[in-house]
């Protein structure tokens, strides 16, 4: 019990650091033993909708992302606006089955308007597309706050007041089967929680009547890659979810 408490908090305090450098080369975790049997499914509700779009006049007769982007606009909502490059939308396929969220953009996502498109974004294409065996087009991904904190540091908690409206519209346009929430910040930002990630990963939760697995952070397992047999493993789960056959090995 006691172990279990430490390993949490010792888990925790290691995703905190993003920033490292890999030790070792994505797909070098090829074979990794089968998925844990699905634990009991938490169910754990996200913001009311009334509460989110109300605070956004308008926000929720936008029914298309293109709509959601006209929308934002040249967005000066919340104090990251005169720092930012770009504003980080989204991409992706619109009527995905499958959402990855992560946390912000950072300084490769902010040049190119684009998220997941530096090293951690490799290992987020490589996870997609070598792992389950999908084009990364064919899912959709973005990020709870979509300007860059400056320095990449976590968003701060009226950040993420003034940016969660769009990501719950974007998630309610795409309608996918499965959310997978990728690392604490994302994941305590979509459920309200404040539950370590260590704790949620490998277990299913509900956010707004669509399944959600959260797992690590890819920007985490360049740091610390041997927790990526972890990930494989809620991979597979999700694969499972949505009738998808597992590729023997996964890639990443
Ligand atoms: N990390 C994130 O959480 N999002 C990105 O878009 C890039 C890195």
């Amino acid at each position: 019990m006691l172990l279990a408490t430490l390993r949490d908090y010792v888990e925790q305090i290691r995703e905190e650091g993003l920033d490292g450098l890999p030790t070792q080369a994505p797909g070098a975790d090829a074979a990794l033993p089968p998925a844990a049997p699905t634990p009991a499914r938490d169910k754990v509700a996200g913001p009311r909708a009334a509460d989110l779009f109300a605070k956004y006049p308008g926000l929720e007769s936008k029914s298309s992302l293109e709509q959601l982007r006209e929308f934002i606009g040249d967005c000066r909502r919340c104090k990251l606006w005169p720092m930012r490059t770009n504003l980080v939308f989204g991409v992706g396929n619109p009527a995905a089955e499958l959402m990855f969220v992560g946390e912000a953009p950072g300084a490769d996502e902010d040049l190119r308007g684009e998220p997941f498109v530096g090293r951690a974004g490799q290992l987020l294409s490589d996870i997609i597309e070598r792992g389950m065996g999908m084009p990364r087009s064919e899912v959709y991904i973005c990020n709870v706050i979509k300007c860059r904190p400056p320095g990449n540091r976590n968003p701060e908690p009226d950040e993420v007041e003034s940016c969660e409206p769009f990501l719950f519209r974007q998630i309610e346009i795409v309608r996918p089967r499965v959310i997978v929430g990728l690392g604490t910040f994302a994941v305590q930002a979509l459920l309200k929680v404040k539950t370590p990630i260590s704790r949620m990963r490998g277990n299913w939760h509900e956010l707004r009547g669509i399944r959600m697995m959260p797992t690590f952070h890819p920007a985490y397992l360049l740091r610390n890659p041997a927790d990526k047999r972890l990930v494989w493993q809620d991979i597979q789960l999700v694969m499972k979810e949505l009738g998808r056959p597992i590729p023997k090995r996964g890639g990443a």
